[in-house]
């Protein structure tokens, strides 16, 4: 004879319980970052996409959004300051 109705039962409740406990963990783990876009979609995705140039008077890592841009010679330059664009230009013109 096997294990009574009751504890069958129970057995299915717990099981049902870790696998939903495990769908819970699976999706915080890998969910996190998803939860950040859809809260700040703009923000989240501009830090995650920003691009550094390079500044090429001091050599300093810009983001491009708050660079000084500048351009030369038909090439786009970006500045960490107006003081080094103004300088690069001075130098190189
Ligand atoms: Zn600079």
């Amino acid at each position: 004879m096997g294990p009574p109705v009751c504890l069958r039962m129970i057995r299915l409740v717990i099981a049902g319980i870790i696998v939903y406990v495990i769908y819970r963990l699976s999706r915080f783990l890998f969910a996190p970052s998803e939860k950040i876009l859809k809260s700040h979609p703009r923000g989240a995705s501009r830090i995650k996409g920003e691009e550094l140039v390079k500044d090429p008077c001091c050599g300093t890592y810009v983001p491009v959004s708050s660079a000084h841009k500048a351009t030369l010679n038909g090439e786009t330059l970006y500045f960490c300051s107006r003081e080094c664009l103004e300088k690069y230009m001075k130098e190189n013109s």
